[in-house]
């Protein structure tokens, strides 16, 4: 997997102070794609052990307290990322207790295929859909289109 940007301190992506990871790779060409450079699966950077050792840190660093960790991209669940952000979800739940994570993706809650689901399955929150944006509004939180749904899993 490749990785466009990693923000360690974020208040941005998902409620609270977070570690978001943005990876490289997404198949849906949303219209008005605010992200278009994540698209290939080669851009950005490789997403290496010493990468997910550092956010599983990051998690863990009592100086600056995060709640969770954000996914985003690009989109974690392309099929070229699924393994990785696996292990990195799988590693968060046994490493970092306490912390959430929160994935948005293009694709949808009820299409995934089980390689997907069992990232899903590891999360706490999941906003799903293509980016649509005739849909598009502002004041929404966490979301950027009004067809996009906000599924709560854990919390
Ligand atoms: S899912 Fe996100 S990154 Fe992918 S094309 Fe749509 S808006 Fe862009």
């Amino acid at each position: 997997m490749n990785y466009h940007n990693y923000y360690p301190v974020d208040v941005v992506n998902g409620p609270g102070t977070r570690c978001t990871l943005f990876v490289s790779g997404c198949e849906h060409q949303c219209r008005g794609c605010y992200n278009k450079s994540t698209w290939r699966p080669d851009a950005g950077h490789a997403f290496t052990q010493e990468m997910e050792d550092q956010i599983i840190a990051d998690l863990n660093d009592s100086r600056i307290k995060r709640r969770g960790l954000s996914l985003s991209g690009g989109d974690p669940l392309h099929p070229a990322n699924v393994s990785s952000v696996l292990q990195l979800v799988q590693r968060v739940r046994e490493e970092c207790p306490g912390k959430d994570i929160w994935l948005w993706s293009g694709y949808l809650l009820a299409e995934l295929t089980i390689e997907q689901k069992a990232v899903i399955d590891l999360v706490d929150v999941m906003i799903d859909g293509k980016f649509e944006k005739e849909l598009h509004d502002p004041s929404l939180v966490w979301k950027g289109s009004s067809n996009q749904v906000i599924h709560y899993f854990k919390c």
